[in-house]
């Protein structure tokens, strides 16, 4: 038999194996979509059509629609679909791709080589 306390620690272990597979399980499902370029592309030309995840920029529900995140880039973008445009970005959480990259380490592309220079008659802008 186990005492009380025995209990206890046996029930916030299996309480924190739960919460662990359940993020295994949503980061697994997420892959495939993120593969499939599910959640848009990064509209950045020099990102070359990335594959992008779903981000929030809070997690206060009712404080932004959800963004899109590219990993290439490092930045954020309106979502193209109307659809996820007006979901709760606190739904999807700020944590999200992050976690998902340090899973999936060797999914992480290399930043963009090449940076947009304005020019006028094929010269740099001087910048006064
Ligand atoms: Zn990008």
């Amino acid at each position: 038999m186990f005492t009380e306390e025995q209990n206890e620690l046996v029930e916030s272990a299996a309480e924190m194996l739960y919460g662990l597979i359940h993020v295994r399980y949503i980061l697994t499902s997420k892959l495939e979509k993120y593969r499939n370029y599910d959640f848009g592309r990064c509209p950045r030309v020099y990102c070359c059509g990335q594959s992008c995840l779903p981000v929030g920029q809070s997690d206060i529900p009712r404080s932004n629609t959800v963004k899109i995140y590219c990993p290439k880039c490092e930045d954020i973008y309106y979502p193209r679909s109307k659809y996820q445009g007006n979901n709760d970005g606190a739904y999807v959480g700020t944590t999200f791709p992050h976690l998902f990259q340090m899973t999936y380490l060797h999914l992480k592309p290399q930043k963009p080589m090449q940076k947009y220079i304005p020019r006028v008659f094929g010269f740099k802008i001087h910048k006064p």
